[in-house]
């Protein structure tokens, strides 16, 4: 087969790919070189901004595949018996910029995109089925925190502890982050948790709380400190890595999926409120019910068009799918759109990684980089030219809930069992063995030891010590050197 030509992207022939066009050897260069000039504004142009979170990552497409009836709980066509559905995942670091190590100490985001019949259906979580904040108004400051200092540009542990310690809800998800899971051996060898509560409805119309979890069937496994620190120095894209490698070699990971199920009644009187993002739901009350397994098997043919342009949104919702009154839950529908908008423009779904596989009649129009043409006939609705025509049935009131009240600004209602270092505390003393209690000791006190000023510091401590009273002393002794 003969080499193709270079061509410009017009489609046209160029004369050379080493020489600009110039006047004699040594001439200047001639502003009529367009091919030239293409390449250098195009090179220009090449980045989009990155995320302000979640920069790092990696993802691959897969299927998902229903291996057991939930019907009973969600019409949602996605989890029907005997369902296939294509999908796209993507994996990441929070905070970390798009060059930044995958081994460093972080959660990892697990956001899918699930091609339905229905329409797209998004589920962003992460491999924690916890977080940091329970109010969507306090994420903006909990990410400053994490990240870069104003003044010197530099990560700073300080801003971190401080932060941490005079949000005391965030115990039981630095906890878990401090652990061994805070830094899994690969993408493959991590659980991902859709850790809001969401809501089912059945054909019914019956609903329940449901929450996802994502069990990897690679079997958990994480890198020690040492270890962490070592590939990301020697070997900064370490997961990116396996991942493709993985798939590409035709070891395809997979994840069973299990959710747990809460009658709809049960919320009011559960011993922790169950839309509290910081807590999770014991399996000993609400026991984990399989539902279906997700295989990734084919990787992107070019980085950037799919999981660069990649735009996950949680208020993608199917019929049988709604949203609770989890605080955290209600920011991200607005804000995860918002962000695509700014970031790949108002067009983002018509990107190949976003685009539903079902028609679209949205009549929606216009705007940058637009090349979908709109199906609606007329610009607007109702039209008589045959334009699309809303569907009743398509409704999704019934996945919400009633409330009445004052407008207030307030922490959520108290549940019996509700406080900041109950559940950290139940994961220090009966999840964690010795070995993992040890581990949790030194990648605390070493993370202490790197430049948190003494009043964060004392801080620092007695949070450790109100989660577990005997770690908190053993973390002291360790920071102190005794
Ligand atoms: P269970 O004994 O039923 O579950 C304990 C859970 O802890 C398991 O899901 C297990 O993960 C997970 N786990 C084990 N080691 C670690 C670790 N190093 N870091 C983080 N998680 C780990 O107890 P309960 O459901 O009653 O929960 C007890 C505590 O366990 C909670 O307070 C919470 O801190 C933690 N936890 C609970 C989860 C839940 O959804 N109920 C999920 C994850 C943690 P797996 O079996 O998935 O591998």
């Amino acid at each position: 087969m003969s080499t193709p030509y270079t061509t410009n992207n017009a489609g046209i022939a160029v004369e050379s790919d080493e020489h600009s066009l110039t006047v004699s050897p040594d001439g200047p260069i001639l502003l009529q070189d367009h091919y030239l000039i293409e390449k250098m504004a195009q090179f220009n142009r090449e980045r989009v901004p990155e995320r302000v979170v979640h920069a790092k990552g990696a993802g691959a497409y897969g299927v998902f595949e229903v291996t057991n009836d939930v019907s009973q709980f969600t019409k949602a066509s996605l989890f029907q018996p005997g369902r296939r559905t294509e999908m796209l995942a993507r994996f990441s670091t929070v905070a970390g910029e798009q060059g930044s190590p995958d081994t460093w100490r972080d959660p990892r985001g697990f956001a899918l995109k699930f091609y339905t019949d229905v329409g797209n259906y998004d589920l962003v979580g992460n491999n924690t089925p916890i977080f940091f904040v329970r109010d969507t108004i306090k994420f903006q400051d909990f990410i400053r925190s994490q990240k870069r200092r104003p003044d010197n540009g530099l990560r700073d542990n300080d801003m971190q502890w401080d932060f941490w310690t005079l949000s005391p809800e965030s115990a039981h998800m630095v906890t878990w982050l401090m652990g061994d899971r805070g830094v899994p051996k690969t993408y493959r060898h991590m659980n991902g948790y859709g850790s809001h509560t969401y809501m089912w409805i059945n054909g019914a119309g019956t609903r329940h709380w449901v929450k996802y979890h994502f069990k990897t069937d690679q079997g958990i496994d994480f890198l020690t400190q040492a270890e962490a620190d070592e590939l990301a120095g020697c070997d900064p894209d370490v997961h990116r890595r396996d991942l493709w490698q993985a798939i590409d070699s035709g070891n395809a990971p997979s994840w069973t999926l299990y959710v747990q199920v809460m009658p709809f009644e049960d919320a009011a009187d559960y011993r922790f409120n169950p839309f509290d993002l910081t807590k999770v739901w014991p399996h000993g009350d609400y026991p984990l019910i399989e539902v279906g397994r997700m295989t990734l098997n084919r990787n992107p043919e070019d980085y950037f068009i799919h999981i660069e342009q990649a735009a996950f949104e949680p208020a993608n919702m199917i019929p049988g799918v709604g949203p609770s009154p989890d605080k955290m839950l209600l920011g991200r529908l607005f804000s995860y759109p918002d962000t695509h908008r700014y970031r790949i423009g108002p067009n983002y779904a018509q990107l190949p990684p976003n685009r539903p596989h079902v028609p679209v009649n949205s009549y929606a129009k216009d705007g940058p980089m637009r090349y979908e043409p709109s199906n609606t006939a007329r610009p607007y609705a109702p039209n008589s030219y045959g334009g699309p025509a809303a569907s009743p049935e398509a409704h999704q009131d019934i996945a919400g809930w009633r409330t009445a009240g004052e407008m207030v600004r307030e922490a959520y209602t108290l549940h019996r069992e509700d406080d900041d270092f109950g559940q950290p505390g139940t994961m220090v003393r009966q999840v964690l063995d010795d070995d993992a209690r040890t581990r949790l000791v030194s990648n605390v006190s070493g993370h202490l030891k790197q430049g948190v000023t003494k009043p964060v510091l004392d801080r620092a401590l007695q949070y450790w010590r109100n989660i577990d009273k005997k770690l908190g002393d053993r973390i002291a002794a360790e920071v102190n050197g005794l």
